[in-house]
């Protein structure tokens, strides 16, 4: 059903977006909360009328004693609330009644879809934007446990009921928002270009904010004495380096399926560093899969894999974030790289609940960008949306995205549609150059956000993308994991591909005369008006 929406599923009756208009009970101030958070005997009862929002919300009068830490303050302050969360079959009709709690271990809906993690927005409606706006941003930069994370500061949206003391956080998130002035400038003519380096995290990829909430339901579920012994994943990167230094912080076994010999040392030191159990196994990476699909079939290891919809929670706060970091302004683009599409599923759903809440009154429009060699999206975009076929990826720099048969592509079409939403290609050679056209004006990304640069490109370019569009370009991992393709292109080592922005190191001998000779010849093409 294609005019499904969240509220719905959520929601006995459609309300007016704006929370005050409609809202029964009056929204308590940040001021009150505070007061609420800080004794952990208050009564859970509606608190009193309060007085105006303050602009700032009060800091904090109470002190932790010099031998409490952290987790244990966390544990003092016990925040009393009824919101609460399920799993539901991802877009079921309205009269679905099919659910879960999330203390089941349950992958798939009954007739095998996805599942989806659904809010009880009734309870969340009880409080107005405004008061979500100032909760979130005072807790931005703390150290208070666990809000000093990104994903953690929104807790109540993320996984509501689960003990602060069973969370496993590395404090990701808040992540820079790069104002991209000369990329912007030089190459796009565009003054409000944004990227948001959501690799500049834990692991080094944005794969740490769907980790930590995986990793902490599954710690609560191993202390509720539920079987699991370990938590897997086949997988050739980022989800693996993820898992594992996880897994590793709160001392749960994690169990990683790697194609052997088809690993970069990049990819394979950060599981074997964590100390998760490494099977090097003779295929590749959909043999690992169907391996250890066997293997949790028979063996109570929790299957950490793409289609697990409550890592798509911790994702969907980097929207939040972006909006966040924009004082509550709405970009009008974000274009986000995809491969297994749960990322931008994630930032949709992120985006919708900020305007179903009433934090801001509308969504940007969305753009996912594909590797030309794993383009299954952008051909199912390009048809109209009508079948959708799968394809044999090929390879690609952009590896982390190199998958034909997406696991969330439902979730991707029912993003895309509700957002009035773009789905762009890049060819090896576009993403290749784009990503080097960054890395000069000072970033240093890696092929999945030169992938995105380039649908940005050809979307400004096409003037689809106006000069002036405030834009955000969803940046996944750190460049300093993709080093061997940078090392490639700035060779000239790439075959078939013009190199366009190569800047390899000039050879020079060891004399005075040479150098001088080479330095001044670079100074004055560098400073052409000198
Ligand atoms: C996982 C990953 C992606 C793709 O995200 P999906 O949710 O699978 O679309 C993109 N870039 C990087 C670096 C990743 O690790």
């Amino acid at each position: 059903m294609a005019t499904f929406s969240l509220s719905q599923a959520s929601l006995p009756s459609l309300r007016s977006p704006n929370p005050k208009s409609s809202n029964p009970y009056k929204a308590p101030n940040i001021r009150t909360h505070l007061v609420s958070i800080r004794c952990s005997k208050s009564s859970p009862s509606p608190p009193p009328p309060p007085p105006p929002p303050p602009p700032t919300p009060s800091p904090a009068k109470h002190r932790r004693p010099a031998d409490e830490n952290i987790r244990d303050e966390a544990r003092r302050l016990h925040t009393i609330h009824n919101f609460s969360a399920k799993y539901v079959p991802f877009n079921a009709g309205p009269h679905s009644t099919e659910s879960y709690s999330l203390d089941e271990i349950v992958y798939r809906s009954k007739s095998g879809g996805l599942l989806d993690v659904q809010h009880d927005f009734d309870a969340l409606k009880k409080f107005d934007g405004n008061y979500w706006k100032a909760l979130f941003d005072s807790r931005v930069g703390k150290t208070t446990w666990p809000y000093g994370s990104g994903v953690w500061s929104k807790k109540e949206w993320v996984l509501p009921e689960i003990d602060s003391d069973d969370i496993v956080s590395a404090f990701e998130g808040n992540s820079n928002l790069f104002w991209a002035e000369r990329f912007g400038k030089q190459f796009l003519g565009m003054n409000d270009l944004w990227v948001k380096h959501c690799g500049i995290s834990h692991t080094g990829s944005f794969k740490d904010l769907g980790m930590t909430v995986l990793v902490s339901q599954v710690n609560r579920l191993r202390k509720m004495n539920k079987p699991v012994v370990g938590v897997g994943c086949a997988s050739t990167g980022d989800t693996s380096a993820a898992l594992s230094a996880y897994c590793a912080a709160a001392g749960i076994p994690s169990i990683v399926f790697l194609p052997a010999n088809k690993i970069s040392i990049a990819q394979l030191v950060q599981p074997i560093a964590n100390k998760a159990f490494v099977l090097s196994i003779d295929t590749d990476f959909d043999g690992c899969m169907q391996l250890i699909r066997e293997v949790t079939a028979e063996l109570p290891i929790y299957l950490a894999n793409s289609l697990n919809s409550l890592r798509l929670e911790g994702q969907k706060t980097a929207a939040i974030e972006i909006l966040q970091q924009f004082n509550w302004e709405v970009p009008n683009w974000v274009i986000v790289p995809g491969g297994n599409l749960g990322n931008i599923y994630a930032f949709y759903k992120g985006f919708y609940m900020c305007k179903e809440l009433g934090l801001v009154d509308r969504i940007p429009r969305l753009v996912c960008a594909q590797a030309a060699n794993a383009n299954p999206l952008y051909l199912h975009y390009k048809s109209g949306w009508k079948d959708f076929k799968s394809v044999k990826a090929n390879t690609t720099f952009a590896s982390a995205i190199q998958i034909g048969d997406p696991v969330s592509i439902d979730r991707a079409v029912y993003a895309l549609k509700n957002s009035n939403g773009i789905v762009e290609e890049a060819t090896e050679e576009e993403l290749m150059n784009a990503m080097s056209q960054a890395d000069s004006t000072g970033m240093f990304i890696c092929p999945h956000t030169g992938v995105a640069l380039t649908a940005l490109i050809k979307l400004r370019n096409n003037g689809i993308i106006g000069p002036t569009d405030r834009t955000v370009v969803v940046s996944t991992a750190h460049g300093l994991k993709f080093t061997q393709s940078k090392i490639d292109y700035h060779s000239n080592a790439i075959p078939d591909m013009a190199c366009r922005f190569a800047n390899p190191p000039m050879q020079v001998k060891a004399d005075f005369g040479s150098v001088m000779d080479v330095l001044k010849n670079y100074l004055s093409e560098a400073n052409p008006k000198v």
